[in-house]
């Protein structure tokens, strides 16, 4: 039930009609205000994720505040993001490695116990389902990732949340990783 501050500064329970009717009579009458909580307990706030390009859900404003304040560091090829230090060049790291251990893979058919066939990636040894096209997908990511991963690679210093959608408030970028020794083409 709300509560609400008499002028006589009691405070006394309503109901959510009396509320209403209370809030429309609040700047003439002896009303001096509705109690800060529910007021604040009310206020909702949604913020839009710069790096997923998604909306949250309906935010408390302290909670919704804080979010706009966070950083993460974003790797600037794609939406790996982190909040520690070093992970975006180990993130880039490990993509190179796999895009190295794809570069020849291919799917080679096997039998799992004997009756349903399915399918392996020479690469990394990860089975698939034969009548799924998982197998072709996760070769094809494999060796896009790398390749967007080849080039020099920076580290950029943004805030992930904003009120409106727009482009990222970025703090500042620095170099994490150099580009790939061995460009790897097709
Ligand atoms: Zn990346
Ligand atoms: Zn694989």
């Amino acid at each position: 039930m709300p509560v609400v501050v008499t002028e006589d500064r009691g405070e006394t329970e309503v109901s959510e009609a009396t509320l209403r009717d209370l809030l429309l009579r609040v700047a003439s009458d002896s009303l001096i205000g509705v109690t800060r909580q529910q007021n604040e307990g009310e206020q909702k706030q949604r913020l839009h994720d710069v790096v997923d390009g998604t909306w949250t859900k309906m935010l408390p404003i302290a909670t919704a505040a804080m979010m706009l304040r966070e950083v993460v560091l974003k790797c600037s090829v794609c939406a790996y993001t982190s909040v520690h230090e070093g992970q975006v060049a180990q993130h880039t790291k490990q993509v190179r490695e796999v895009g190295g251990q794809h570069v020849r893979a291919r799917l080679t058919q096997i039998l799992i116990g004997g009756r349903e066939p399915a399918l392996q990636c020479s690469g990394c040894g990860h089975p698939f389902a034969a009548r799924k096209n998982q197998g072709q997908v996760h070769l094809t990511r494999a060796k896009d990732d790398s390749q967007r991963h080849q080039g020099a690679i920076e580290e950029v210093v943004m805030h992930r949340y904003a009120l409106v959608e727009g482009p990222p408030r970025v703090l500042g970028t620095r170099p994490v990783m150099a580009a790939a020794a061995v460009r790897r083409v097709k």
